[in-house]
């Protein structure tokens, strides 16, 4: 090899950058499935659909290549089966627990200089996909246990009518003070199930998150964390789980902040707002809630303890409305109107974070395919797709999204029922998505310049 060659790959090596993105949102957003298509956009051969992803819409990409993760001991991303799965017309299985991809992405700068420097540069690109609901948990960082367990008492107290709920507070309070070891399982089980038919009834700020999403920690004894009726302040069932408590936040809650969260550079936050409007005006202002705490932990300032904990360094965040393939184009400006919406104080906030921030309405695998009606009143835009109940080819109009958060009597009145289709493929036999160029650009364009 000549000197120059030489030269030209030790000037690649140093100009390498490594960029680690995170992908999170509560289960059902959507991150197996945008996570499967970003990836696949940026190894696939096939000319990409791009055209707002400037180093694919320059021809300036050469490729993206799978490579082995550094972190071993984390599961990675099954991206190859996800796909195929995609390709065979079926939704992968959604996210569990934690897992991650590498990728290097290689491209020709634009700037003369550089490109004199190497022949091509290139990037290492780490996704880390997680659950939203983990993230939730970051707020009893800075909780006591008798303000917690207050908390996440009276979340119960206003699902009492949830047979699960009032399963688990019958069990609470036969005993409000036996510990022993039959005794705290069986009420961890109960208030699992109470967690999960809240979940079910639309209520999502549940903790402990790991509860909900146990991956590997499914049985163990960190995970033995429930409320007590906060009339009760002392006895051995408080005292054992005040420690519980503590122990929940040393070593299940911190690490991930720690290992994981505090590690990225950039991250994306998907949220359905389609299915929470499908579900009712209390699925739609839980969602807010929890997408508001979510955002919140992107606003840390230099005086934040959170910044001062985990001294976090994201750069970017990009609020993303799945699923917009279930709208017809006209309303995609109200999805992303509703979820700006539903965002205000965090956007409005911008100003003071240290991150910039991005939404966008998208769909990372398109279900549907436009087409027209004609009806009394003339042509009406319809979607065609393949139900996800029973595969049943169907045509109708998926209705208006509301441009702002619609009140109780507007759910009174009227339902939303925007549709679940199968994954659909183009003529090319691939998958078709909607601005997830746009995604691309915001969270790697200015990287790849
Ligand atoms: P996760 O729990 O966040 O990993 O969510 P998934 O990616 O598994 O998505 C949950 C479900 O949402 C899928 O099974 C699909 O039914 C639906 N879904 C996800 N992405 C899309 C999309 O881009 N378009 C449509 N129409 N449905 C989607």
């Amino acid at each position: 090899m000549d000197v120059p060659a030489k030269a030209k790959i030790f000037g690649q090596r140093l100009l390498q950058q490594h960029v680690r993105i995170g992908i999170t949102g509560l289960s059902g957003a959507g991150k197996t499935a945008f996570i499967t298509s970003l990836v696949n956009l940026l190894t696939q051969d096939a000319e990409p659909q791009a055209a707002f992803f400037d180093v694919m819409q320059q021809g300036r990409f050469i490729g993206g290549q799978l490579q082995p993760n550094a972190n071993l001991q984390l599961a990675r991303f099954p991206f190859e089966f996800n796909l195929q799965q995609i390709l065979q017309g079926r939704w992968p299985a959604s996210t569990e627990q934690i897992s991650q991809l590498t990728l290097e992405l290689r491209y020709h700068s634009g700037h003369v200089l550089r490109r004199r420097l190497s022949q091509y540069q290139s990037i290492r690109l780490e996704i880390t996909d997680y659950p939203g609901e983990w993230l939730l948990d970051l707020p009893m960082l800075s909780q006591e246990f008798a303000d917690w367990t207050a908390q996440a008492y009276a979340a119960l107290a206003a699902n009492q009518h949830v047979p699960a709920v009032a399963a688990y507070l019958a069990a609470l309070h036969s005993d409000q003070q036996a510990v022993d070891a039959l005794r705290t399982r069986m009420l961890t089980d109960l208030y699992q199930q109470a967690l999960r038919a809240m979940k079910q009834q639309g209520w999502l700020a549940l903790q402990p998150g790991r509860l909900l999403r146990p991956a590997e920690l499914a049985g163990s004894p960190l995970l033995e964390l429930f409320p007590l009726d906060p009339a009760i302040a002392v006895g051995p069932l408080y005292s054992f789980l005040q420690q519980q408590f503590k122990a929940y936040c040393q070593q299940v809650v911190t690490p991930f902040y720690q290992q994981y969260f505090a590690g990225l550079d950039r991250q994306v936050i998907l949220v359905d707002c389609l299915g929470a409007l499908n579900d009712g005006f209390a699925a739609l202002t839980q969602l807010q809630q929890a997408l508001l705490q979510l955002a919140e932990q992107f606003r840390y300032g230099p005086d934040s303890w959170f910044g001062r904990l985990f001294k976090p360094r994201i750069s970017k965040v990009l609020f993303a409305a799945s699923k917009a393939d279930l709208l017809t184009p006209d309303q995609h400006r109200n999805l992303l109107l509703l979820l700006q919406q539903m965002l205000r104080q965090p956007l409005y906030q911008q100003q003071y974070q240290l991150c910039q921030t991005e939404v966008l309405a998208l769909a990372s695998v398109v279900s549907a395919q436009l087409g027209q009606v004609q009806t009394a009143s003339g042509p009406q835009a319809c979607l065609q797709g393949r139900l996800q109940q029973n595969g049943e080819l169907c045509t109708l109009y998926p209705g208006d999204v509301p441009i702002s958060m619609p009140s109780e009597a507007i759910f009174a009145q009227h339902r939303f029922e925007f549709p679940k289709f199968l994954p659909m493929l183009n003529g090319k036999q691939q998958s078709s998505h909607l601005r997830l160029d746009q995604a691309l650009q915001f969270l790697l364009g200015d990287l790849l310049q």
